[in-house]
């Protein structure tokens, strides 16, 4: 069982938790699957927690043996933290598709310029006053080269495996932040540096320390609803129309993004008021009414 697969740590714990019930010997499970089962889950979990010890750095000076990449994440990763995982370059081995050739095995090939196809190259032995032929080592015998490059290692002869970890997010990050991670940690031979990108987000951004939220809202829903839905960071929430009515951006302290320190920056509603470029005429002579009614 590799519980790698999982795309999160929640998900992994959950099918762990699922199915360790079915499995458990009291319950008819095969005692060596459970404890097999078991072990699989430990290592992971172990895995989990090692990767852990991230630093983030504003300004890192790269020295040493490193790894740099960028890390993307989404508004929601950097305000609330959480669980990632990262894939980075481990071990390298032997193509295993040209077996360390570099080049397509049934793709193009030329004739060697070396033996001219023949696949022997004349040389002239002084001791035995002869002429005697070799394989010619530069197409070893075949006669022709191979032109086109390996697909899976690029031409290179070897692959990098890949190695998954999960990194912890810290809290408070801002975009062109540098998460650190060191080898020891890692189990490879090499510091981890990845640059922090925010992906855009269509109505959410990050801006000190707090969550902005855009949005429009029509202006009869705030004037005939007593509440006005907003996004936020834990799903929806309804907040009295009449805030909105101020032409401030309506303020909702410690909604925001987590910080270090447990606290919270706030969630900002910057709205705006959604009113029609045109109204239908009929429209147009009730609002009319309307507004006589609100002027008396
Ligand atoms: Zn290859
Ligand atoms: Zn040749």
């Amino acid at each position: 069982m590799d519980f790698r697969q999982f795309n999160s740590f929640e998900e992994a714990k959950r099918f762990f938790r699922e199915t360790v019930k079915k499995l458990h010997p009291d319950r008819g499970g095969d005692k060596e699957a459970f404890l097999e089962f078991l072990k699989s889950y430990e290592e992971f979990f172990q895995s989990y927690q090692t990767a852990s010890k991230v630093k983030v750095l504003k300004n890192p000076v790269l020295k040493g043996n490193y790894f740099f990449s960028v890390l993307e994440l989404t508004v929601e990763e950097v305000a609330l933290g959480g669980k990632k995982k990262i894939t980075i370059p481990g071990e390298e081995k032997v193509c295993p598709k040209c077996e360390g050739l570099g080049k397509k095995k049934d793709g193009a090939y030329s004739q060697c310029g070396f033996c001219k196809g023949s696949g022997f190259v004349e040389t002239y032995d002084q001791r035995k006053e002869a002429i005697s032929y070799l394989t010619c080592p530069y197409c070893k015998g075949q006669g022709v080269i191979l032109t086109e490059k390996c697909e899976e290692c690029k031409g290179k002869g070897y692959v990098k495996l890949l190695n998954e970890f999960w990194l912890d997010i810290p809290l408070g990050l801002k975009e062109g932040d540098y998460i650190y991670v060191e080898k020891e940690s890692l189990g490879v031979d090499y510091d981890l540096y990845l640059e922090v990108i925010i992906k855009p987000h269509p109505y959410f951004s990050l801006e000190d320390g707090n969550l902005k939220y855009r949005c429009q809202i029509p202006f009869w829903e705030i004037l005939l609803n007593d509440f006005i839905t907003i996004k936020t960071l834990e799903g929806e929430e309804v907040v009295s129309s009449s805030l909105f009515t101020e032409g401030q951006p309506v303020i909702l302290k410690g909604r925001g993004p987590f910080f270090p320190n447990g606290k919270r920056g706030n969630l900002i509603v910057d709205y705006h008021i959604y009113l029609p470029k045109k109204l239908p005429p009929k429209a147009k002579d009730l609002l009319k009414k309307v507004v006589e009614l609100i002027e008396k």
